[in-house]
């Protein structure tokens, strides 16, 4: 499939397709790495992916290659069975699929305190379904304004939906879940079955004093970022539901069986999640919230937790950038997460990349087909 259509891109007629399959050929071989369409991490293990010498007729995929978003107008995959993943800061990831855009949380306008992220709330244009893990304003804030322009779907907990409630969403597009079972939801592509987690909780005594730290050493907020940041935060509650009842974990199974796990919070794992994955044998891809414990050992230690339990092939850290002063004004290190996950499991592969860099996926490949 992958080769008929990459010649089917490269040639105007059946009567020229050789001699042009041919100068192809020799063209990609002569530019071998800008050949391939893109690389999927898990070729780094070798393997089928990695042997699979019909790409190198392959155009570069711009899906895979550009970091303008697909949401924002950027280009979607060439291929129906490429998933293009984007991280865009905190835990919002953006999963293109079959053309269908699905956002993972939705907090973009985080203001001038954070690094750039590269592109703005309003340009989102194109969404089908979001899903927000829980309510705090680092997740939703974006969520009622973006859904209200695309028309996407809405997914989460009572007390996250109860928000966008009063932010004028209309209830059709608003699908509210406990994650407690039973509630699987059907999309165009993919299905989606939300599992109740918990919000992290991360140890006060180290946040009370890395924070201090912290902003002893770093510029205080100006009036205008104080302001700014307050405008944020009202488009997010801080009810105490959202530590337990809250926090809902995403299972997102797509149409061939490729699976990917998604939590927006580094809290430890429930009976839900473990009764949920003693189902299935592992997932694809996982992209995961790390703790906001600032220290190594903590962080590590929880993004073990997650991955003995998930059984990720591919393993994404979310929720590791941070503002430059404030609250948790420290980027969480992923080497050291890295390296004790590989210490436990050396086949795992594990990707980081910077805001909006595309990573790229040949789901045909996956664990429910084995290998
Ligand atoms: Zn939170």
């Amino acid at each position: 499939m992958m080769i008929r259509s990459a010649l089917s891109a490269l040639t105007v007629s059946r009567g020229k397709t050789r001699w042009i399959a041919g100068l192809a050929t020799g063209f990609a071989l002569m530019h071998l790495a800008n050949a391939l369409p893109f690389a999927d991490p898990r070729a780094e293990r070798g393997g089928p992916l990695a042997e699979n010498s019909q790409w190198l007729l392959a155009p570069t995929d711009p899906g895979c290659r550009n970091p303008a978003m697909v949401s924002t107008g950027g280009a979607a995959p060439r291929e129906m069975e490429t998933l293009a993943v984007r991280w865009t800061g905190f835990s919002n990831f953006e999963l293109v699929y079959k053309g269908k855009v699905i956002l993972l949380d939705a907090y973009f306008d985080r203001g001038g305190n954070y690094p750039p992220l590269g592109f703005a709330a309003a340009d989102v244009k194109k969404a089908d379904v979001i899903l927000l893990g829980h309510g705090h304003f680092d997740h939703m804030s974006d969520a009622a304004s973006v859904g209200i322009r695309t028309g996407a779907t809405i997914v989460g907990a009572p007390v996250t939906t109860e928000v966008l409630k009063k932010q004028s969403v209309p209830d059709r597009q608003i699908r509210t879940v406990t994650g407690k079972g039973g509630e699987s939801l059907q999309f165009d592509g993919f299905t989606v079955e939300p599992i109740l987690g918990q919000h992290g909780t991360p140890d006060r005594h180290i946040t009370e004093v890395m924070e201090g730290a912290l902003n002893s050493l770093t510029p205080k907020l100006t009036p205008q970022q104080e302001e700014e940041e307050k405008l944020i935060r009202d488009r997010g509650t801080f009810d105490p539901r959202v530590i337990r009842e809250g926090t809902i974990a995403y299972l997102i199974t797509l149409d061939n069986g490729f699976r990917i796990y998604y939590r927006d919070s580094g809290g430890r794992v429930t009976d839900f999640e473990k009764s949920a994955m003693q189902r299935i044998p592992g997932v694809d891809l996982a992209l995961v919230a790390v703790s906001a414990d600032f220290l190594a050992p903590p962080v590590v230690r929880q993004a073990i937790e997650h991955m003995r339990l998930y059984k990720p092939e591919v393993y994404m850290p979310a929720h590791h950038d941070a503002a430059y002063s404030g609250h948790t004004p420290l980027w969480r290190p992923t080497e050291p997460i890295f390296q004790a996950m590989k210490d436990a499991n050396s086949k795992l592969v594990t990707v980081s990349r910077e805001y909006r860099e595309p990573v790229c996926f040949n789901t045909e490949h996956n664990v429910q087909r084995g290998p």
